[in-house]
């Protein structure tokens, strides 16, 4: 595979941004390789620099269910651009959207629009406690909330992947609020609630971890989330950033059939443009300037190019609902051709999937929280991720990451993919 090209750009982007990237894990440091420059995407495809085609397992980190460049969206954009693309005034798309998503989750009352999933949760956290007048909250190690203050404390994702899953920077004071607890262990969680129970104002959870590889809450515990917060009065946040409209169009409290008090979205909510809200219940809603006292505010939030990107996407998968049974299709056809193929080469696998939303653990442990997915083989992750790219397939460049299947792949994908697997792993085992 020539990357020529790809290296030249990122040897000059270095000089000029830290690590070469605007985000850490695009730097591709963990699977030791520089990373190819992407020049453009079609449906299922990223094309690089050097003119290499690969099968895009990443989609822009969760926001491209659809693919690249779908047509409507491009097209609705482009009529968009030529009409303004940011006012700092209220637009109709922007109720339309919301209205959107009210009409469809039993959650949401009323929605605020941001410009990321890190501006969602903080701000989500903010108006929890502005709403309870209380100052604890409750995270889990593992789970990945972006980057604010408050939050970046045994967090996943980048920051796992880079080794500061606490960061540099992030004052003691501020942290000194956060209460980090196990993921699916509900002891854990009733000691925390029995000591600190009356200060806590909300426990942000995400529902179907992406950010430790993929890891979903058992039903017994999401429960659990619901009722001990509940008889606390404090409130349950759903960080469905990454799952919002994945694993199904109302998200990963559909499956759960649970009714958190916040919910905070990104990613598919702007169709891959930046945008993150958070939303519910009124009477917590209400709290929110210009109507309550708990501040925000943003220059572009709801600006009509993202909102006309969101409000597209978000039409048609609610329109199209086969699309959510077709990913999840071809995401167990993906899972067991894996599973199969580990098994034949007696390579040590363990594997979680949530619909469009999966994940192979090089380990022969269940993997269920933070702590379990540590014991996987990141040497070995990041031998296959190498494998597989040269073999055309675009997987994240980290082993504490989600494999995303998009709308527009076909079983003809997922068999090249399986096919390339074969022979990745017949390398991995070598190792
Ligand atoms: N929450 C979750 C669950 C996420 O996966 C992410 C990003 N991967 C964030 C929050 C932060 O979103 P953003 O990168 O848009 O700030």
């Amino acid at each position: 595979m020539k990357l020529e090209r790809s290296k030249q750009l990122f040897e000059e982007a270095k000089k000029v941004m830290p690590g070469g990237v605007n985000s850490p894990v695009r730097a591709f440091s963990s699977v030791q390789m520089d990373p190819p420059f992407i020049k453009k995407g079609e449906g299922t495809y990223i094309y690089d620099e050097d003119g290499n085609k690969y099968i895009d397992y990443v989609g822009s980190w969760g926001p491209l269910v659809l693919g690249h460049c779908h047509p409507e969206v491009v097209k609705n954009l482009k009529e968009v651009v030529e009409t303004g693309t940011s006012f700092g005034a209220p637009t109709e798309i922007e109720t339309r959207t919301a209205q959107l998503i009210v009409d469809t989750i039993p959650s949401i009352d009323m929605i605020r629009m941001v410009n990321s999933g890190t501006e969602a949760t903080m701000t989500a956290l903010r108006l929890a406690r502005g709403y309870t007048g209380r100052s604890k909250i409750v995270k889990f190690n593992g789970n990945y909330h972006g980057h604010s203050d408050s939050l970046l404390i045994k967090a996943g994702s980048g920051a796992l992947t880079h080794g500061v899953p606490n960061s540099p920077g992030v004052p003691e004071d501020v942290v000194k609020n956060t209460i980090t607890a196990i993921y699916n262990d509900t002891e854990n969680i009733e000691e925390i609630f029995k000591t600190y129970g009356e200060d806590i104002a909300a426990v942000i959870v995400e529902p179907i971890a992406g950010n430790m590889g993929v890891v979903p809450l058992t039903q017994e515990f999401a429960d659990k989330l619901r009722s001990i917060t509940e008889k606390y009065g404090s409130l349950l946040i759903f960080d469905e950033v990454m799952t919002g409209f994945r694993v199904a169009f109302e998200g990963a409290q559909s499956l759960y059939n649970i009714i958190p008090d916040l919910t905070c979205y990104g990613k598919i909510i702007g169709g891959g443009l930046p945008v993150g809200a958070f939303g519910g219940k009124k009477e917590i809603m209400s709290k929110l300037s210009p109507i309550g006292p708990v501040y925000q505010a943003g220059t572009l939030s709801g600006n009509p190019l993202a909102m006309m990107a969101g409000y597209t996407t978000l039409k048609i998968l609610k329109e199209n609902p086969e699309i959510y049974k077709d990913m999840d299709r071809r995401g167990e056809k993906l899972a067991e051709g894996l599973k199969n193929i580990v098994e034949e080469l007696g390579i040590k696998a363990s594997f979680n999937r949530v619909a469009s939303m999966l994940c192979m653990f090089f380990t022969d442990q269940p993997v269920v929280n933070f702590e379990t997915a540590l014991t996987s083989d990141t040497e070995k992750y990041a031998l296959y991720f190498r494998e597989m790219l040269k073999r055309g397939i675009y997987l994240a460049p980290s082993q504490f990451e989600a494999t995303f299947i998009n709308a527009a792949m076909g079983d003809e994908e997922i068999i090249k993919t399986l096919q390339a697997a074969k022979e990745a792993l017949m390398e991995v085992k070598r190792l």
